[in-house]
């Protein structure tokens, strides 16, 4: 397959899952999901794992069928599209549960506009702690008025 269809099929996928992530999360994990993700918003145990985390399990599953239909089933799509999946689900994992979250104590001084106002985006999510109220439900496209605000 040419490659530049197969680099625009796995950008393209990067894209549409930030569509997902913004999706899945206001309408899901704040919806019938809410028991899932609610240990996000208000944690209510000590494990280092999270019931949203299941999200993940979730992404990482579709991505596996994916490489699965690629590799026997000889669905060239498969694999720039479960790569795109995956390296979304990587950089969702980096920046908001290590980045923002710090469930690794790593990257603590990263410092620029877009870490600012990443972080900003997130923190006004989590002011709300119930299923029904919420904002900035995206993660890494973040609104342009948070880069105001980060000066
Ligand atoms: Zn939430
Ligand atoms: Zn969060
Ligand atoms: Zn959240």
């Amino acid at each position: 397959m040419h490659t530049l269809i197969w680099i625009g099929v796995f950008l393209a996928t990067f894209c549409i899952m930030e569509f997902m992530a913004w999706f899945t999360h206001k309408y899901i994990m704040h919806g019938f999901l809410w028991s899932l993700h609610k240990d996000h918003h208000k944690k209510d145990h000590d494990s280092w794992f999270e019931r949203n985390d299941s999200f993940f399990l979730f992404y990482a599953a579709i991505s596996i069928i994916l490489f699965y239909l690629w590799s026997y089933k000889g669905l060239w799509i498969g694999l720039p599209i479960g790569l795109g999946i995956f390296c979304y689900g990587l950089a969702y994992f980096l920046v908001h549960d290590i980045f923002i979250h710090q469930r690794f104590k790593i990257f603590k001084k990263a410092s620029n506009r877009y870490t600012k106002a990443i972080r900003r985006a997130h923190k006004t999510h989590h002011k709300h702690i119930n299923k029904e109220d919420g904002e900035c439900f995206g993660m890494l496209w973040v609104p342009f008025k948070y880069y105001k605000e980060a000066k």
